[in-house]
């Protein structure tokens, strides 16, 4: 049964990037038509290009599991802010300081039906070590691929293929207590979970139970470091090992009220580019 519209999504990210030149499509597919279905659900990943189109590239993603909507929302808030900044007195500067990526609903079979696979019954977030399996996931790593500066913003000729400089997957967690993240990275990466955890303590509780999911957890922040496997083949450990990347991945508890997570999340964000505008 369906709880929620992906229509909504797609009707609300559409209207923003037709505000802003800044905010395009970065990829988007027409065919998620999986075996066991026969609806299509057009997936899209949005890039906001700065002014400044060196700048730094942050890439949100959320909604690989149907049933985490609070990250959706977040993202689609994100979008919409991206296009607006005259209403978001906070973000103005900050914004605009970045490139940005944002793939704000991974699995619109499940966000609709609230359910956290496929229609397949797969965990998207387990099927990255081939990508091509699924649609989603493939989508997933090809988007990775499309991030580049448009012509119209670009001054230079052709299109270059952006790295990015941060990750944040947004998540929640019907069994925690409070938020925590999981920080997968390079032991050369500089770690800034326990900056993210400590600004969100400002909208909620933070989980500081010492083991989650048999991992260990030092006050909200379980750290992954270089190969570790234990979690299967998820997006952040694909980031890691094929682009470099280090990936945060955030869990909102979901027994908190819908707009404290949505902040949450949202204060984890502001947390990240924070760090990344004004490096200690
Ligand atoms: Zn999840």
């Amino acid at each position: 049964m369906k709880v929620r519209s992906y229509q909504d999504v797609l009707d609300r990210i559409l209207t923003a990037i037709g505000k802003s030149p800044h905010l395009t499509i970065c990829h988007h597919s027409n065919s998620t038509t999986t075996p066991s279905s026969s609806l299509p659900y057009p997936l899209y990943c949005i890039q906001y290009t700065s002014k400044q189109p060196n700048s730094s590239l942050i890439y949100i993603s959320a909604g690989i599991h149907g049933d985490e909507p609070a990250g959706v929302e977040c993202a689609i808030r994100l979008i919409e802010q991206l296009s607006d900044k005259k209403r978001y007195k906070y973000w103005d500067s900050l914004l605009d300081r970045f490139n940005w990526m944002i793939s704000p609903c991974d699995n619109p079979y499940g966000y609709e039906r609230n359910i956290r696979e496929n229609a397949d019954g797969l965990d998207l977030n387990r099927m990255f070590e081939t990508p091509q399996h699924t649609k989603e996931t493939e989508f997933i790593a090809d988007s990775l691929n499309h991030i580049s500066i448009p012509k119209h913003i670009s001054r230079e000729k052709g299109s270059k293929r952006l790295a990015i400089t941060v990750a944040l997957d947004l998540h929640e967690d019907m069994d925690s207590d409070g938020f925590y993240l999981w920080e997968r990275r390079r032991s050369y990466h500089t770690p800034i979970g326990d900056v993210i955890v400590n600004k969100v303590n400002t909208v909620c509780s933070i989980n500081r139970t010492s083991k989650i999911e048999g991992h260990y957890n030092q006050n909200g922040v379980i750290t992954l470091l270089d190969q570790i496997t234990s979690k299967g083949w998820t997006r952040g450990r694909y980031l890691a090992e094929y682009e470099d990347t280090s990936c945060l991945i955030l869990e909102t508890p979901t027994w908190v009220d819908w707009n404290s997570r949505i902040k949450a999340h949202m204060m984890a964000i502001q947390a990240a580019i924070d760090m990344f505008a004004n490096p200690m």
